[in-house]
């Protein structure tokens, strides 16, 4: 793990939750996205204070619901925000490589991965193998609302255990939410 650090998991918690606190009061985007930070970014790099591992739906929209501009946030999508080795090595690149210490896991309401892990495969070649996994953290809960819970704190326990990550707080250790984003209201709640 790197010893650069580009802001402690607490103060990058805080800087996304203030984030959301913006969008929600004015439904637009303040992230920084001008030509300067553009080019700022271009010759200097990146560096991401917080990966967002989310799901692929159109309705979510991270930097904006975050108020976050280029270079601020490490974005991850797929289906149902499920992990795998591909999602993993993301992180470990955001996390040895850029100094990005916090990792949120962010589901949402009426995610239609989680709606279709209910009911029984049709013929579909891969979209199976992203409702298997939702299905292995799920369970036998019939709740879609709390499937969705289970299923991104499954993603949580997934990415602290493959990479190892202590849960005791350290200023400069790596930390992983969950958190459930609201397509209505825009809130993000952590759960
Ligand atoms: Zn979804």
């Amino acid at each position: 793990m790197s010893d650069k650090i580009t802001m402690t998991a607490d103060n990058a918690l805080k800087k996304l939750m203030d984030g959301n606190k913006r969008y929600v009061e004015n439904s637009e985007n303040h992230g920084d996205v001008s030509s300067a930070v553009r080019l700022k970014t271009c010759t200097k790099g990146q560096e991401p204070f917080a990966v967002v591992v989310t799901c692929s739906d159109s309705r979510v929209i991270p930097e904006t619901i975050f108020s976050a501009g280029i270079g601020e946030v490490f974005v991850i999508r797929v289906a149902g925000n499920v992990i795998d080795d591909h999602q993993l090595g993301s992180i470990e690149y955001a996390a040895s490589h850029l100094g990005t210490r916090l990792i949120m896991v962010l589901g949402h309401t009426n995610c239609g991965a989680v709606g279709a892990a209910f009911h029984p495969d049709d013929d579909n070649k891969y979209i199976r193998f992203i409702l298997h996994e939702i299905r292995s953290a799920m369970g036998d809960e019939t709740d879609p609302d709390k499937a969705c819970i289970l299923n991104i704190k499954h993603s949580v326990a997934v990415i602290e255990e493959s990479l190892e990550i202590q849960k005791e707080e350290h200023e400069h250790s790596l930390k992983v939410v969950g958190a459930l984003y609201h397509i209505d209201t825009g809130e993000v709640e952590l759960v």
